[in-house]
């Protein structure tokens, strides 16, 4: 089972869905603020969750 965090980006309210677990950084689509950043496997977050989706 994978999960999803649904964010918004801080800085543009851009949402956008990410992997819970993130190989890289992840950065916003939009206006490239950083969101997420990975720290020992499991994801550090710099953006609002605003729902998780597990799938
Ligand atoms: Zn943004």
């Amino acid at each position: 089972m994978s999960t999803f965090l649904k964010t918004i980006c801080p800085r543009c309210k851009h949402h956008q869905t990410i992997f819970s677990r993130p190989s890289i950084i992840v950065k916003c689509a939009k206006c490239n603020h950083l969101l997420a950043k990975t720290s020992g496997g499991k994801a550090r977050m710099h953006a609002k969750v605003q729902e998780v989706i597990k799938a």
